[in-house]
């Protein structure tokens, strides 16, 4: 972690920093429709593209990625400001995609472990709306036991041949590059024999087939490997040693969706409106004679909200400080899962029965599909039943949940298939 992202900044600094953000973009990005946040589209390729016009506007005018080194394209600025950026663009298009898993997971992954050269190459692509990256961890056979991952990378000189498949991918077909563990050591056991490498998608060797959802979008990818020859200077951190990086991964994840990273960029989602302001703007609109029980549902959210929001700087810190130990990160991951998940169903409450059925131009259907998708937030990152496990055995210190395979030589643990 770099010293200055919480370094103690002048409140009175920040004020002024402030008044420039807020001048800056209203003059330089587009206004965000708060009463209608959701723009039905399928024409994923628009998003992209919007969205990486978007990144070059804040690079441009110096509001880009800002707790980035300054070497890198970032203005090695603190928490403090981008926190500022975050709240101010609340009324402004922000480009989200950059955001996760980008800039705030793969990006800080490679910030740690990459190589000076990685970092010369990719972070300013990233930071300037250049290169979108994804996430290629979980397998058709392995989401939870991440460990476990099937895919191998086999070494011929100065390349690896990968092959497998990976699935789950947010947006890979409109990504450039992904982060992706595969086995490298098939002799050891199963965390001591993976590595990670910087895969480039539209490559030899790599098919992507997109998964269509029951809402016809196209969220999610499966990815098929055969004898894709990735350079052995793609390697971030050690051969054999994935795990350690993998681990940072998981951590960078939990505190950008438990809103406590420093390199997330806006706070709210391009889709249904889910922040609090929103929902008791909802529930004023809808108030009807429910309102004593929409009070009681907001208060409810926000003091769930509010928990969630302390909670997460307050594991995150003490993680960064070494005051916690790195596996508390599952606490930030179980509480914004939960408390998202609620949310949700709330937003969709207070639409009544237009969540469910809604005339052509209305946004209130989003609502309802938020609904539908609600357990998405328990399960992306990492479900809350794992997040449970880790918990209890790595920060409470209870059994360790049997597992067969935890010191077997990875090509001796029995499978099917
Ligand atoms: C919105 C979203 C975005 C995602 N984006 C990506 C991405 O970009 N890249 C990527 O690689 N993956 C991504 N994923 C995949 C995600 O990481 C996996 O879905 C998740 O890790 C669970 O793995 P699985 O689906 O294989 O379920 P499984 O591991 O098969 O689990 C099935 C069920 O069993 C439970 N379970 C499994 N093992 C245990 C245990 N030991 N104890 C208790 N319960 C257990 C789980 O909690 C779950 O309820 C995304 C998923 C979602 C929902």
């Amino acid at each position: 972690m770099n010293d200055f992202v919480y370094a103690h900044t002048d409140p009175a600094e920040l004020e002024e920093y402030r008044e420039q953000v807020r001048s800056w973009m209203s003059e330089n990005m587009p206004r965000r429709n708060h009463d209608n946040p959701w723009h039905p589209t399928h024409d994923d390729d628009a998003q992209s593209s919007r969205n990486r016009e978007l990144q070059r506007r804040l690079y441009d005018g110096g509001y880009a990625a800002v707790c980035y080194p300054r070497e890198y394209g970032g203005q090695s600025l603190t928490i403090g400001h981008q926190r500022i950026i975050d709240e101010v663009s609340m009324d402004f298009d922000m480009p989200l995609l950059f955001s996760v898993p980008t800039l705030s997971i793969t990006g800080p992954t490679v910030l740690e472990f990459g190589t000076e050269e990685q970092k010369q190459r990719y972070i300013p692509a990233w930071i300037r709306g250049d290169e979108l990256w994804v996430q290629f961890m979980s397998e058709p056979s392995s989401g939870s036991d991440m460990a476990g991952a099937l895919t191998r990378a086999d070494r011929d000189g100065d390349v690896f041949i990968l092959n497998g498949s990976k699935i789950w991918s947010t947006f890979a077909q409109r990504s450039d590059y992904a982060l992706l563990l595969a086995r490298t050591n098939w002799e050891v056991p199963k965390h001591r024999g993976l590595t990670m490498f910087i895969v480039p998608i539209h490559h030899p060797g790599i098919e992507i087939h997109p998964i269509q959802m029951v809402d016809r979008t196209e969220e999610f990818c499966q990815e098929f490997f055969n004898d894709a020859i990735i350079p052995a200077a793609n390697v971030v951190g050690q051969v054999d040693d994935g795990w350690t990086v993998a681990s940072r991964l998981l951590f960078h994840e939990r505190a950008a969706v438990g809103g406590a990273s420093p390199y997330t960029q806006g706070r709210h989602r391009n889709r249904s409106a889910d922040g609090l302001e929103d929902l008791a703007a909802m529930a004023r609109r809808n108030g009807g004679t429910d309102l004593g029980r929409m009070r009681q549902i907001l208060g409810r959210m926000e003091t769930l909200s509010r928990v969630d929001r302390l909670l997460s700087r307050r594991v995150v810190r003490g993680i960064e400080s070494g005051y916690f130990p790195a596996p508390a990160g599952s606490l930030v991951r179980l509480s914004h899962g939960l408390t998202q998940a609620e949310r949700q169903t709330a937003a969709a409450e207070f639409q009544r029965d237009r969540a469910l059925v809604w005339n052509p131009g209305e946004s209130t259907g989003a609502y309802g599909v938020d609904f539908v998708q609600r357990q998405q937030s328990c399960i992306g990152g990492g479900t809350t039943e794992m997040a449970r496990n880790i918990i209890s055995e790595r920060v409470m210190g209870m059994p360790r949940e049997p597992a067969a395979d935890r010191d077997l030589p990875f090509n001796q643990v029995p499978r099917s298939g």
